[in-house]
């Protein structure tokens, strides 16, 4: 339900528009679809980041288990605020993940 920003009253449906008897008119098809694309957006942008599983930026960190020295770096943000992130490698080579605390 929606309601006049101009007087208040409660806005009624006619011919795909709110209108109210103040004469303000709101244009409600154009408006649903608008709020229909942005959600799908969101939606989208969700799913890549969690498909993104081994992409990340890489450094250059040696691998304990190959001594291979390039390594995707992520952040892991722990339940606490407080606490510093930890931070996870995975080895280019050898796929091999690791964990670092500060
Ligand atoms: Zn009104
Ligand atoms: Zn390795």
């Amino acid at each position: 339900m929606e309601f006049c920003p101009d007087c208040g009253a409660m806005l009624l449906p006619k011919d795909g528009k709110l209108e109210c008897g103040c004469g303000y008119k709101k244009d409600l098809a154009s408006n649903n679809e608008y709020e229909l694309s942005r959600e799908i957006k969101a939606e989208e942008n969700v799913k890549m980041l969690g498909e993104d599983v081994d992409v990340g930026p890489v450094t250059n960190e040696t691998c304990p288990e190959c001594g291979h020295d390039k390594a995707i770096y992520k952040m892991l943000q722990t339940r606490s605020a407080d606490e510093a992130p930890t931070r996870i490698f995975t080895c280019t080579k050898c796929k091999h993940t690791w964990r670092a605390y500060d």
